[in-house]
């Protein structure tokens, strides 16, 4: 059975209180069915993103997590609904479908949604350096020297300033995460999505990559995360969503007493898997 979500999604974010790199994501009604299956994975998903918040997305495995920020990024077409992104329609049910499959994302989009998953591979062909820099010069014509000297201030930033020259297979799974993350941040996206990008790394690794998200999270990024990593997610979220069987179960504002005191038994149910 279906719980109502217990908070309502607030209202838009003006513009001119949005922190400046963050665009409110709204999704309505948005419905994704893969072809040859019977049912949605996706039913009727309405829910806000917050400029300038970050919004961790939980649920078990299957429920739609993984799908959810694919319909964002433009990766899959939607059959039902709306996705838009400050107040621009970037996906529609309409349009949907008459595609299938996947779809090669639009440099718009490209450029608009950031995303890292948890297989997020590198070019192996091109060191550090040139996989930051292959985007901003190919898709948005920057002069290569000026691609270069943000991608080394990026790489600054992660703590892999040393590794430039390096090719991804001389890079920890930890380092090749905040290479992924670095590629995605040169385009300036108005959103940050990250699918499981700590799943696949070995434990001693997940804090170096954790750690990143925090202090993009600090400086108003808007983003949008999937995650197994509670504590992670207690401590970062502003919104939780949790997803089930492709529903919204439960959507909160207030993170710490989503943990504590969830308002469904499903949630409750959820969180106790954890312990
Ligand atoms: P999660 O990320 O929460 O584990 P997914 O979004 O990956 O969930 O998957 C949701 C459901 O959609 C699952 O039942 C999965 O088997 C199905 N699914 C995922 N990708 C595809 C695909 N490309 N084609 C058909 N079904 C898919
Ligand atoms: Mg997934």
């Amino acid at each position: 059975e279906q719980t109502e979500p217990t908070v309502q999604t607030e209202p838009t974010v003006q513009t001119g209180t949005a922190q400046p790199s963050g665009k409110n994501l709204e999704i309505s009604h948005l419905v994704k069915q893969y072809a040859n299956a019977d049912r949605p994975v996706l039913d009727d998903i309405t829910l806000t993103v917050p400029a300038g918040k970050v919004t961790v997305v939980l649920g078990p495995s299957g429920s739609g997590k993984s799908t959810l920020l694919r319909t964002v990024a433009g990766l899959e077409p939607i059959q039902g609904g709306e996705i838009a992104l400050d107040g621009e329609v970037i996906a529609s049910g309409k349009s949907g479908n008459a595609k299938s499959g996947r779809q090669q994302r639009s440099s718009d989009l490209r450029t608009r949604v950031g995303m890292v998953f948890q297989s997020y591979d590198l070019f192996p062909n091109k060191t550090v350096l040139g996989n930051i820099t292959l985007a901003p010069t190919i898709v948005q014509k920057r002069p290569k020297a000026d691609a270069e000297r943000e991608a080394l201030e990026l790489l600054g930033r992660v703590g892999l300033a040393d590794r430039k020259d390096a090719w991804p297979h001389e890079l920890s799974g930890g380092q090749r995460q905040r290479v992924a993350i670095c590629r995605a941040l040169i385009l300036h996206p108005e959103i940050m999505l990250f699918d499981e990008v700590t799943a696949a790394l070995d434990p001693e690794m997940v804090r170096e990559v954790l750690d990143v998200i925090v202090e993009l999270a600090d400086q108003g990024l808007t983003m949008m995360i999937v995650t197994h990593e509670m504590a992670f997610a207690r401590a970062i979220a502003d919104r939780i969503v949790l997803l089930d069987g492709g529903h919204i179960v439960e959507q909160s504002d207030d993170a710490e007493r989503f943990f504590t005191d969830p308002a469904s038994e499903r949630a409750w149910q959820f969180l106790r898997t954890f312990q």
